[in-house]
């Protein structure tokens, strides 16, 4: 395997934004697999409620148990003490094999506050960003992200537009606690396992 994609989110819960994400970065940069890491304590959550990360984590395991490129991981969910992306990445490339190239995946509004993210300079020389926007969405926030990075930084992220990056877990999470349809917005097993577990009802998670 030389091309390696990480697909990092909270994933609180994962929908078809994500999943055409993944896979569209798979194809447009010749990923060999794409391995989603369900984010165990987000470092940049502190003091808002997020589901259990066993939830988070089996509703991942459900989205993407048809696709033979996606893999999910338990590292971040395992780890003690917060989720940071540059920990997440050194371990893959540990291993990996030498010459493996590692693209992490995720929102472009989280990839707006890479510059605050810890040990970002490590980081933006390792790694490659592909940053999913919507269509017609103004990159010019990213842009100016892009002119503050270091020099050996600057080449690092990648905008990726992805139509159904319309839906949102935000949302999924709202329709959910008003009784609203989520259907077609998710896979029908991990819907199934929202409504089994009770999740987005009562617990204080908007
Ligand atoms: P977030 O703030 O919850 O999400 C920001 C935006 O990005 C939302 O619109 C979100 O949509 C979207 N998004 C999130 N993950 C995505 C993905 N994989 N593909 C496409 N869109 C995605 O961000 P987050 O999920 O907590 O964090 C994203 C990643 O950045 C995680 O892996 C996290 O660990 C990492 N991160 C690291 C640090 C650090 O190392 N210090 C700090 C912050 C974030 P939905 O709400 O619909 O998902």
């Amino acid at each position: 395997m030389k091309r390696l994609g990480i697909m990092g989110g909270t994933f609180d819960p994962i929908h078809y934004g994500h999943l055409v994400t993944a896979e569209e970065a798979r194809g447009r940069f010749e990923l060999d697999k794409v391995v989603f890491v369900p984010s165990g304590k987000p470092p940049h959550k502190k003091g808002y409620p997020v589901t259990q990360a066993r939830h988070r984590y089996l509703m991942t395991i459900l989205a993407v148990a048809t696709n033979p490129y996606f893999e999910v991981s338990r590292l971040e969910i395992e780890r003690k003490g917060y989720s940071y992306t540059v920990d997440t990445v050194s371990h893959f490339y540990e291993t990996s094999p030498k010459d493996c190239e590692i693209f992490f995946i995720t929102g472009a509004d989280a990839i707006l506050e890479i510059l605050t993210w810890k040990n970002v300079e490590a980081l933006l020389g390792e790694t490659k960003f592909i940053a999913a926007t919507r269509p017609g969405i103004d990159l010019k926030h990213l842009d100016a992200v892009v002119a503050q990075l270091p020099a050996h930084g600057s080449n690092a992220i990648y905008p990726l537009e992805v139509p159904a990056m319309a839906i949102s877990s935000t949302d999924i999470r709202k329709r959910v606690k008003e009784d609203r349809s989520i259907k077609y917005l998710l896979p029908e097993a991990t819907e199934q396992y929202i409504y089994k577990n009770r999740l987005y009802l009562e617990n204080g998670i908007s």
